[in-house]
């Protein structure tokens, strides 16, 4: 018997995204309430009302400047920028679908994802221009639907600012495109290797979007409140430096902050001591976090210069995070940390601690969120009783509608009753909560960024001294983090050196973004183990380096 979620279920609306969020009529704080905030030296801000204004003029200059239908895609390469949520939400103003890419990756990359989703244009910043141009010639995209964020101008001056697809004159006769079907209509188009292969174009709809903004807000409605309180004029504070790009930030951050009305200070980029300034500046009470970075607030000096005290909790997710972390932020700092878990695939949080049961709990990823039911699989594809490990199974409405243009990826990671298999493994104890024990899909996990194994043994076989390559993820305690290591056959007549095992680490760092280089190393070996079926045998691998 499948497992139900323990929370009631929510009602989701029938509706696309721009009517759920900027339409809604329950919305109960003011229109001119600060949402978000820079943490630049700009100190830009955007209210419900100014950010409504903004993606309405940017969906309108859409359509007036490259007549912007439903479905068309927008990529976004960008850092995090206080006006990406303008940008995907005119998008969907306009019909559109957003596709965010993130900002390190190499010509190749970004053209792979703009190729695969169809995008119509590209939205950057400035430090982007080089990669985003070079991509958008690979793939045909013209340069002048090359669009800028941000303060930083074009040295160039070649490329449109946002702004002036904004202000573009005559479009204030078009009108918004309503989603027709939300269960249907896309509105992200997330990467993901899901359990094998390279990266997919994961389709989420208006419908998983606005059910899983629902579905986290239900699981935490009593804690987060816009409200005014006597220490927090602006009510809770939320600090995120999560990368906009990927699921965790564009959706939870995003969605969940402007559904609610709280603040959240949006970081552009990571750094121990601006994290915590801005936490005493801005009197922070919630933050996301990624384990690397609580190991940093557990261990780095600077952090006893500061005064942390406000911050009510953590939500730490993307990878596992260790009970011992946990502890000692706590005996540190004196705050608590909650962990979620989730995938691209489900829009993405499946699962979250409740904020009272942070330490009691500790080591699991919480409870199921309302409308899910579970399944816990054997290794072959048998159902194993509620309580028993295995690879978990999951259903509701925030579960994805498939990849784009992959029916075989599609078919073997959605089963015919609307289960999806997230190749994680784990089990639930006899209160609901889930803990996360091992995975069976080939996926590594850099400081939360997806490294697919798949990927890296493609562009290693084309080394000159490589005759076979194996990729896989080795957990490093020191960092909070999985890093990438090749086993490597040699070419016949090559001999295995350190020098060789260095000149191969640079060769691929020249040729992916910064999170997939090989920081746990090469290997060299005789064979690599494969099944009958010529598949990687990675769990010989990762045995053979458990035990050298
Ligand atoms: P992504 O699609 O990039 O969000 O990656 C999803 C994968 O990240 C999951 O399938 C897990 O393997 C891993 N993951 C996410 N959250 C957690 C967590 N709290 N603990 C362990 N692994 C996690």
């Amino acid at each position: 018997m499948p497992a139900k979620s323990l929370y009631p279920d929510v009602e989701i609306p029938d509706v696309g995204l721009w009517d759920f969020l900027f339409e809604r009529k329950d919305r109960d704080f003011p229109e001119d309430k600060v949402i978000f905030a820079e943490a630049s030296k700009s100190n830009r801000t955007y209210t419900f009302a100014s950010l409504k204004s903004a993606a309405t003029d940017f969906g309108k200059g859409l359509k007036g400047a490259w007549d912007w239908q439903t479905g068309d895609v927008l990529g976004i390469f960008s850092a995090n920028s206080i006006d990406v949520p303008a940008v995907a939400w005119g998008c969907h103003y306009a019909g559109g679908v957003v596709s965010p890419a993130n900002p390190a990756y190499t010509a190749d990359e970004l053209a792979f994802q703009l190729k695969d989703s169809g995008a119509k244009a590209l939205v950057t910043q400035a430090p982007q221009i080089p990669i985003a141009r070079e991509a958008c010639q690979k793939v045909g995209i013209p340069e002048n639907r090359i669009i800028l964020l941000g303060e930083e101008k074009d040295p160039s001056g070649g490329f449109k600012h946002f702004t002036s697809i904004r202000n573009i004159s005559g479009t204030q006769r078009f009108r918004r495109t309503k989603v027709a079907s939300p269960a249907d209509d896309l509105a992200f188009l997330v990467y993901s290797s899901g359990t094998t292969g390279l990266p997919k174009g994961v389709m989420l709809t208006h419908r998983n979007i606005v059910a899983n903004t629902l579905m986290i807000s239900a699981a935490e409605s009593e804690q987060l409140s816009w409200k005014p309180r006597p220490d927090f004029p602006e009510g809770d504070v939320l600090l995120s430096m999560l990368p906009l790009y990927h699921v965790y930030g564009l959706t939870v951050v995003l969605h969940q902050s402007f559904y609610k009305g709280t603040k959240t200070v949006i970081m552009p980029k990571f750094e121990i001591e601006t994290f915590c300034d801005l936490v005493q500046t801005h009197r922070v009470t919630f933050a996301y976090v990624v384990p690397p970075i609580v190991l940093l607030l557990a261990k780095h000096p600077i952090v006893s210069k500061y005064n942390l005290s406000t911050i009510r909790m953590m939500n730490s997710g993307a990878a596992p995070l260790t009970k011992e972390l946990v502890d000692a932020v706590h005996d540190r700092i004196n705050v608590p940390v909650k962990q979620g878990y989730g995938l691209s695939e489900t829009s993405p949080t499946t699962h979250t601690q409740p904020w009272g049961l942070w330490r009691s709990t500790i080591g699991s990823v919480g409870l199921m969120l309302p409308n899910q039911t579970a399944k816990y699989m054997s290794p072959e594809d048998t159902e194993v009783p509620v309580g028993e490990t295995g690879e978990l199974w999951i259903k509701g409405p925030n579960v994805f509608k498939g990849y784009l243009n992959n029916e075989k990826g599609t078919a073997n990671a959605l089963t015919d009753d609307g289960y999806f298999k997230t190749g994680d493994v784990g089990h639930q104890d006899s209160e609901g909560n889930f803990y996360i024990t091992d995975r069976v899909k080939e996926l590594i996990k850099y400081k939360g960024f997806q490294v697919p194994p798949a990927e890296l043994e493609g562009k290693l076989a084309a080394h000159p001294s490589i005759s076979d390559v194996a990729v896989l993820g080795v957990f490093k305690e020191e960092q909070a983090t999985e890093v990438p290591l090749a086993y490597v056959v040699p070419n016949a007549g090559v001999t295995p050196s350190p020098k060789l095992e260095k000149e191969i680490v640079d060769w691929l760092a020249e040729r992916v973004a910064g999170h997939k280089r090989l920081r746990g190393g090469v290997k060299f070996t005789d064979e690599i183990p494969k099944s009958a079926a010529g598949k990687i045998l990675r769990r010989v691998l990762k045995g053979r380096y458990e035990e050298a």
